[in-house]
């Protein structure tokens, strides 16, 4: 990992007495050591990346307290490490995105929820569901009540996240149930404060090991019979116990009200929206102090009957805010009311949207739907329905008045190592044909996008090649899988490599080597330059390729876009039959800014000589039909004005975020463009020898120019 997060982890030391400040995915970490956790892992995505990079950073701090933490290679792995949990009282916590994750740990999460746990297990996903998620719209509600796991989604408030955490774990050991914390992104990323405990150790961990043989009982075990027992242990045992424990210790909150006929129950991480809409509405003040009374459901699953019917009981009608499809809270509720035949109604899907996220507008949309809908005593129902309806044609009157705003879809880093392949596949597809190109998840997936738009499935994160077993013999061209280093070692390599081998497939995968997991924030891989040790990691993926029988392999520089080019027509047209791979190696062009930035100022403070490239673009000989842009896709590589008034098409320019990767400059020359662009050395603190060179260099130009004004 090229960023460092030490700051962050300074603040984990913090002990009782002090205030602990900062955002809610390190609160979150920081409630871990106070728990006393003795293990620790995950597999990196957003919005909870944070959480393990941090912890690899605290490695000191982790080390005293005797805490392991694994960066995991998938989610699956991470999901097994809790099996630590089963037999031990061992307290443990692992982290992924969700719900992508989740569905690569399912085999783990079944085998560890049948048996239960004896320490308690705590599974942090980022809920990337809704406005700026990257994945598919779907929720982890539906695992937790599959798999018979409790699901905690607190209320995005630091002491409160805090707190859930801490009796997440209490209440994992007291129903033998591993416990899922979902967060959203906003949660993650919501500041404040809280006072700060001492960490704790483990009861037992790296520093005071487990005595004693392994514990052996067949019940633990997630086989046959024991499974039969294990279900009706988590619907006859587990469930009453952790119902129990969620009441006795207050988990779930009630907020008070004047307007006490009707009442809402929202989901924990929904709840700073909804009192955030009500206060727009004059139905709260901006302390939060909410005219309706909320029922908070810090913990999402399981509901608690008793509960649920004690707020709902003498309203005339509750509205359920949960966001997404299928209404899961709301179907609970009705049941629960109904068997007790409490005539409250349950509003909730139709005043607010079926799917999508529930944003400020749809929550004033749909408050302001039930308030109509209900319409209850002591308030002036017309007027909130009109201030609502007001403040949601703001937004329209804002678009009408901005008029058209570009689209800004996310595109590759200005000097991604990635870009120049699609270059080459877009050169190569113009003698080839085009043919079906399995994308993957990873930054290359932004080739899908314009200029580029290459890319006809994905199918999940390293699944290219799998899912392009089925096209290949249907299709008259190889296809193209292309997966990034991360992709490889999360599944690849089995799902994708060793299965094409596995059935003579006979397709081209390029795998992206650019040394991290580079879309979560470059996290290390297998196959980095080194470890988060710092010591190398003796793996190699064109080893690992040979060793299961690769014969056809070449490995390719990505700038190199004419060899790339010539790599590919060799793949798709070789005779020889089975699965070709190329491996394009450049380094993350993030990374490595990071990292040279970091080198280069410490070389310009000992006053060493340091030689910056750019590349740019002669105004005069460019021909401004601007191939160039279409085939690099560069994000420094833009257009101006023509200088030449006689030229109207505005010409292409490189700015000054250029980072010297050459790629425009090898993409003119594979591609047979004009020859209009130059590279040019910046050089700071020249030696003799730069300064010599220059003198020469500006006599030669100053005798040139001299000759053609003396020629005209
Ligand atoms: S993070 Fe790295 S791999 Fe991803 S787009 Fe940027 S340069 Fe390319
Ligand atoms: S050299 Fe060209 S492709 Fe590379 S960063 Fe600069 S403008 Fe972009």
């Amino acid at each position: 990992m090229e960023r460092s997060f030490k700051k962050e982890a300074e603040a984990l030391e913090l002990g009782a007495g002090r205030t602990f400040r900062g955002e809610g995915i390190l609160a979150v970490t920081k409630a871990l050591l106070q728990s006393g956790v003795s293990y620790v892992g995950g597999y990196q995505g957003a919005p909870v990346s944070h959480l393990l990079d941090v912890m690899v950073d605290a490695e000191g701090l982790l080390s005293e307290l005797g805490v392991h933490v694994e960066t995991c290679t998938s989610e699956a792995s991470a999901a097994a490490m809790l099996g630590a949990s089963i037999n031990y009282p061992l307290r443990g916590a692992v982290t992924w995105k969700s719900v992508v994750g989740t569905n690569v740990a399912a085999d783990a999460l079944s085998n560890l929820a049948s048996p239960g746990v004896t320490g308690g297990a705590l599974i942090i996903i980022g809920e990337d569901y809704g406005e700026g998620a990257s994945i598919i719209q779907e929720r982890s509600y539906a695992f937790a009540m599959k798999c018979s796991m409790w699901l905690l989604d607190p209320r995005p408030d630091l002491p409160t996240i805090v707190r859930i955490v801490e009796q997440g774990f209490e209440l994992s050991e007291a129903s033998n149930t591993p416990v899922m914390l979902e967060l959203r992104i906003r949660a993650c990323h919501v500041t404040g404060e809280f006072p700060a405990k001492d960490n704790r150790r483990g009861v037992y961990s790296g520093r005071n090991p487990i005595p004693g043989p392994p514990r052996h009982e067949y019940i633990r075990l997630s086989h046959p019979p024991s499974t039969f027992i294990h279900e009706k242990q988590k619907v006859e045992q587990r469930l009453p116990a952790a119902q129990a424990f969620i009441r006795q210790n207050g988990l779930n909150e009630v907020f008070p009200g004047d307007i006490g006929e009707i009442g809402i129950v929202t989901l924990g991480g929904l709840y700073n929206g909804v009192i955030r809409a009500l206060s727009r509405l004059g139905l709260a003040d901006l302390f939060g102090n909410s005219r309706i009374p909320i029922y908070v459901l810090n913990v999402a699953y399981p509901l608690l009957p008793d509960e649920a019917k004690r707020f709902c009981a003498g309203k005339r009608a509750v509205l359920v805010v949960e966001e997404g499809n299928p209404e899961y809270v709301e179907q609970q509720l009705n049941t629960e009311l109904r068997r007790a035949d409490i005539q409250t109604r349950v509003l909730g899907k139709g005043c607010l949207p079926r799917a999508g996220e529930y944003n400020s507008e749809a929550l004033i949309g749909g408050l302001s739907a039930f308030v109509a809908e209900s319409r209850p005593g002591g308030v002036d129902v017309d007027t909130i329905v009109a201030h609502a309806a007001a403040i949601l044609a703001q937004r329209t009157g804002a678009l009408a008045a901005l008029g058209d705003i570009p689209a800004r879809p996310p595109n590759f880093c200005t000097g991604c190592p990635e870009r120049p392949v699609f270059s080459a596949i877009k050169l190569a597809q113009r003698e080839l044909g085009p043919t079906h190109i399995s994308a993957d998840i990873g930054c290359h997936s932004f080739a899908t996008l314009p200029p580029f738009s290459l890319g006809n499935s994905i199918l999940g994160y390293g699944m290219s090649l799998a899912s392009a077993a089925a096209v290949g013999p249907n299709f008259a061209r190889r296809p193209i899988a292309v997966m990034g280093d991360g992709g490889f070692w999360h599944n690849g390599l089995v799902s994708g490599v060793a299965s094409s081998l596995f059935n003579q497939g006979d397709g081209v995968l390029i795998v992206m080597q650019n040394g991290y997991t580079s879309a979560t924030g470059q996290q290390y891989l297998p196959t980095s330059r080194t470890s988060r040790t710092g010591a190398p990691t003796g793996m190699s993926i064109e080893a690992t390729l040979r060793s299961f029988g690769v014969k056809w392999l070449r490995t390719v520089r990505t700038y190199g876009v004419a060899t790339m080019v010539k790599t590919l027509k060799e793949a798709m047209r070789s005779a020889e039959r089975g699965l070709k791979v190329i491996i394009a190696d450049g380094e993350c062009m993030l990374a490595r800014q990071r990292r040279i930035r970091a080198e280069e100022a410490e070389k310009l403070k000992r006053g060493e000589r340091v030689v910056r490239t750019r590349y740019g673009v002669d105004d005069e000989i460019c021909t401004g039909d601007h191939s160039c842009i279409r085939l690099s896709g560069c994000p420094s590589l833009t257009v101006k004005p023509s200088p030449d008034p006689l030229r109207t098409d505005p010409v292409a320019s490189v700015i000054e975020s250029c980072v010297g990767c050459g790629l425009c400059g090898e993409v003119a020359h594979a591609a047979v463009l004009c020859p209009s662009f130059y590279r040019a050395d910046i050089v700071r603190n020249p030696g003799w020898r730069d300064r010599l060179l220059h003198r020469l260099r500006s006599a030669v130009i100053g005798w040139l120019g001299g000759r053609a004004e003396a020629h005209p």
